[in-house]
């Protein structure tokens, strides 16, 4: 702890470089580099851990939905409220990627599915990661000591597949579920596939109606992260959408849901991921419940947790 005290005392000298003094910023300038390696992000500190949480989320806090008119939906109202449930690791000691662990395990299983049909089931899940992958890190920056470059900790999806009772191969306690159906039921206004109150997959085998595709498995896994659907599900007026930063303050940017689950088409510009059926394309405000997220875990107001986008 001798090491961490000198840290403290040189970490004086951070607000003098920004204050731009010049006396103190010569005594700084000497001690900088000899700073720079001891002191920041230093093993030493004692508020630095590695956590490893589960993280519960409302999706107030992601995003606000509501009716372009300024009205109250029910439909919106009901879509808004789940709870984003995961396990994240954040290895902001040993500076490793920042993990998102997600199971869904098998639960039930319409008759007359065949094992075939059911490895189908787990190729795509397995497949989900690489559609999400690659585009999100989370950003720390310790504010307490100024003058250190903020840790970069790239975003990693680890989702896994298993069968109902198996052991859960990457450590996660509470597994999502699959409902598995040949032909899902009807749910409300829709008979397609779904995440049901943020938890269930509701999936089908059949190979017809086209539901059965890595995409369908991509969108519905955003939703257990919190994130909403970029079309609206009122009848009659389009909805608007709005993301929180991980800061906590909401964006200004308005995304346009169209009214009655109307989506865009796959190239359009503002087509995305939560819009349009079969593309990939993932925008920043989607990475941002993470850093909610991220802010939440480490829950500490030394750090400050942004996400970077790189997008792919
Ligand atoms: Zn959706």
């Amino acid at each position: 702890m001798e090491k961490w005290q000198q840290c403290k005392d040189l970490s004086k000298f951070c607000r003098t470089e920004n204050n731009k003094d010049p006396n103190a910023l010569q005594q700084w300038q000497q001690e900088r580099s000899k700073f720079s390696a001891e002191c920041c992000w230093s093993i030493n500190d004692p508020d630095l851990k590695d956590y490893d949480k589960e993280v519960r989320l409302s999706t107030h806090d992601i995003y606000k939905k509501y009716l372009e008119n300024g009205k109250f939906s029910y439909a919106e109202a009901d879509n808004n409220a789940w709870t984003a449930h995961y396990r994240m690791l954040i290895p902001l000691k040993s500076k490793r990627n920042v993990i998102i662990k997600m199971t869904f395990e098998l639960s039930t299983v319409e008759k007359g599915i065949t094992n075939q049909e059911i490895e189908g089931i787990k190729q795509l899940i397995l497949q989900i990661k690489n559609i999400w992958n690659g585009n999100f890190a989370l950003k720390v920056t310790d504010t307490s000591i100024t003058c250190c470059n903020p840790i970069i900790l790239p975003i990693e999806f680890d989702i896994q597949f298993a069968y109902k009772g198996e052991k859960i191969a990457n450590g996660e306690k509470n597994p999502h579920k699959i409902k598995l159906y040949k032909i899902v039921p009807q749910s409300g206004a829709v008979k397609r596939p779904h995440l049901e109150a943020g938890k269930t997959f509701i999936l089908e085998t059949d190979k017809d109606r086209g539901f059965n595709v890595l995409y369908t498995y991509a969108h519905e896994f955003a939703h257990a992260l919190g994130i909403p659907d970029h079309y609206g599900y009122d009848e009659k007026t389009n909805s608007i959408v709005q993301y929180y930063q991980p800061n906590g303050k909401l964006d200004d940017t308005r995304f346009v849901a169209l009214k009655n689950s109307q989506g865009r088409d796959k190239d359009a510009p503002d087509a995305d991921i939560m819009n349009a059926f079969n593309s990939y394309k993932i925008i920043k405000q989607q990475g941002w419940n993470i850093g909610i997220a991220a802010k939440k875990i480490i829950n500490n107001k030394r750090y400050q947790c942004d996400i970077i986008f790189k997008g792919k």
